[in-house]
């Protein structure tokens, strides 16, 4: 590297004064370099009106033709809206689901009500049927069914061979056997 020659104008521009050439052979005192690096400011993106295109103040965040204020999101008050949605969501949820709960815990009555009155029914009918097995049992063991059929025989209720739209007589056993009626080997087997 050659040596440099450098110029410096003064401000009356008078005349111009030498300087001596850079000795490069010359060590330097101070070889440590201080380097200063100075954060550049902050400098906020200039914003347009979206409603009118003018420019908005960046100190007021005003638009400057139509007067619109403009308002910065921060992050925080986002969060916080976003942690007052989802609170109201839960709340919301918790309510509908409290409510949904009263529903089905009223149809779980209704239906415990409606098993309770079933039930009943079903004993009464349990009872009825009993007396109707104690009548059914009567007529079978007791009652002799004589068709006027011309056969001399004696059949119980419900008999195949039994035509019930013919005439009959109803005996006794002790009766029908008397008078000589001999049992049906179909409904009283042989
Ligand atoms: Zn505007
Ligand atoms: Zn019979």
């Amino acid at each position: 590297m050659e040596p440099k020659e450098v110029k410096y104008k003064s401000t009356n521009a008078s005349h111009l004064v030498e300087k001596a050439p850079v000795n490069i052979n010359s060590t330097p005192k101070d070889t440590t370099l201080t380097i200063k690096i100075s954060r550049p400011p902050k400098t906020e993106k200039t914003t347009y009106c979206k409603r009118c295109g003018s420019l908005v103040d960046k100190k007021n965040r005003k638009c400057t033709g139509c007067n619109k204020q403009y308002f910065r999101l921060s992050k925080v008050a986002v969060l916080w809206v976003l942690v007052g949605i989802i609170t109201v969501g839960l709340i919301g949820l918790n309510v509908y689901q409290y409510y949904q709960t009263l529903q089905l815990n009223s149809v779980i009555s209704e239906l415990q009500d409606t098993m309770v009155s079933k039930s009943s029914t079903i004993s009464d009918l349990r009872a009825k049927s009993a007396t109707y097995k104690d009548k059914a049992d009567f007529l079978d063991n007791e009652i002799a069914i004589v068709p006027d059929d011309g056969t001399y025989t004696y059949h119980k209720y419900g008999c195949l061979w039994l035509n019930k739209s013919s005439h009959f007589w109803a005996y006794n056993i002790e009766a029908a056997k008397a008078k000589g009626y001999k049992p049906c080997p179909y409904c009283y087997g042989s």
